[in-house]
């Protein structure tokens, strides 16, 4: 899931300026788990709106903002009240503000940074695995991504500043080289150890990702 957090109060009141009268809009998945976007923080946002002098004239929280079509038929359900407001406060990833965008004409203030595709460790904590590179070479290191769990992405690892197991940019993780090589030597499979890996075909990865089902 996408993981992302509220952007600072003193942030989301420069960004509201100008803008009196808001309709909000929250997402029921990701930012729901997240507690960034869900239900209740929607109605914590309306309260601090009218707590900063400014009207809200309406609210709803989309299943998935990130579903252009569902965001945009959900606007159309609250048309008079979209219709009504200065700008729409969106609690949503990137891509579910984007939505909103894409949806309406209106002036759009995204409240959520979007930090990380995360994996839940437990309720509310988040860890960061993949970083969507494109090409994956987790068959190849033992399941543990070197692009997003070692510090500096490298795809021939260790680094000269491995000490004890550790990462010389934080001695308190483990090097996730160190710790792929361990992982090899129980499944007694070389892995990646038994050759140079190749520079990443980063193409896969090329802005803006695009991709189509087909039948
Ligand atoms: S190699 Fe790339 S796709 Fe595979 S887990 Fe790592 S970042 Fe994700
Ligand atoms: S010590 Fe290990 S995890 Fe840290 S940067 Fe070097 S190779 Fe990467």
């Amino acid at each position: 899931m996408i993981i992302s957090n509220q952007k600072k109060k003193d942030e989301l009141l420069a960004a509201l300026d100008g803008a009196e009268r808001l309709f909000l809009v929250g997402c029921g998945a990701c930012a729901t788990a997240c507690k960034s976007g869900g239900e209740e923080e929607v109605f914590q946002m309306q309260e601090w709106i009218e707590s900063v002098d400014r009207e809200v004239t309406g609210s709803v929280v989309i299943d998935e903002a990130c579903h252009i079509m569902r965001a945009g038929r959900d606007l159309r359900h609250h048309r008079q009240a979209v219709e009504d407001a200065d700008a729409l406060l969106v609690l949503a990833c990137g891509a579910g503000i984007q939505s909103i965008s894409a949806s309406s004409d209106k002036r759009v203030v995204g409240g959520l940074d979007s930090l990380f595709l995360g994996n839940i460790k437990r309720f509310g904590q988040f860890e960061e695995k993949c970083s969507l590179c494109g090409d994956c070479i987790l068959n190849e290191t033992a399941g543990i991504c070197p692009v997003t769990n070692c510090a500096k992405g490298l795809l021939n690892g260790p680094c000269g500043g491995m000490e004890e197991s550790k990462c010389e940019v934080d001695r308190e993780i483990d090097c996730a080289w160190h710790l792929i090589y361990e992982r090899l030597k129980k499944q007694k499979r070389p892995g990646v150890f038994a050759r140079t890996v190749a520079p990443k075909n980063w193409d896969k990865r090329r802005k803006p990702g695009r991709f189509n089902i087909k039948k």
